[in-house]
């Protein structure tokens, strides 16, 4: 029976590594805080690599909102755009969290799509320092990013790079789950 989350499933790919290694996607995606302005992790990592042309297209931006995304030039990154999103940090699940992450992918392949952006690289939002637990982001995420896809058809492919074993292992996981041909 062919799934609800089809045909974004398909088009759903997971690396392994450093995002800001990617040179073929259209845009990536940044892990941000609600200021925008840079901070650890994948954020600190592809504002490292992007230079300081980034953080002043950000700082025109006047932050973003948790579950929104905005989108600005990429900077040094060999890549078009860099699409900044919010996600929640986790507070035990019951304060709006798997709504709040769900909409940083759905806005994310929006703004994207909008951009004219054909290839999506996402980093596991919120599985850093905002500690969402890697099972539950996993399952939400792969399920809004190919919902989200499956409204956006010009948007050819999303894929997550994954820092961990552990984080590749569980949005791998969600993918077999989900009965994704790969
Ligand atoms: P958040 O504040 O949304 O939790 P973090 O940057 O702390 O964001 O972490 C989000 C995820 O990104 C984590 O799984 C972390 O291991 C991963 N990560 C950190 N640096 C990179 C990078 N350079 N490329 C891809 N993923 C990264």
């Amino acid at each position: 029976m062919p799934s609800r989350l089809e045909p974004g499933l398909s088009r759903i790919v997971l690396r392994r590594g450093d995002i800001t290694a990617d040179a073929s996607a259209d845009a990536i995606v940044n892990a941000a805080n609600r200021s925008l302005l840079g901070g650890g992790g994948v954020d600190g990592a592809i504002h490292r690599a992007a230079g300081p042309a980034l953080l002043a297209e950000c700082r025109l931006l006047g932050g973003c909102d948790t579950g929104d995304a905005k989108i600005t030039g990429a900077g040094l990154l060999p890549v078009r755009h860099v699409i900044h999103t919010v996600g929640p940090v986790w507070r035990g699940g019951a304060h709006g969290e798997p709504g709040l992450l769900a909409s940083c992918y759905v806005r994310s392949v929006e703004v994207g799509a909008a951009a004219g952006c054909a290839v999506l690289a996402f980093p596991a939002i919120s599985c850093g320092v905002y500690g969402y637990p890697l099972d539950a982001a996993a399952q939400v995420s792969v399920e809004a990013l190919a919902t989200a896809l499956t409204q956006h058809a010009d948007v050819r492919e999303a894929r997550f790079w994954l820092f961990s074993e552990e984080a590749y292992a569980a949005f791998d996981r969600v993918l077999a789950q989900l009965g994704a041909t790969r």
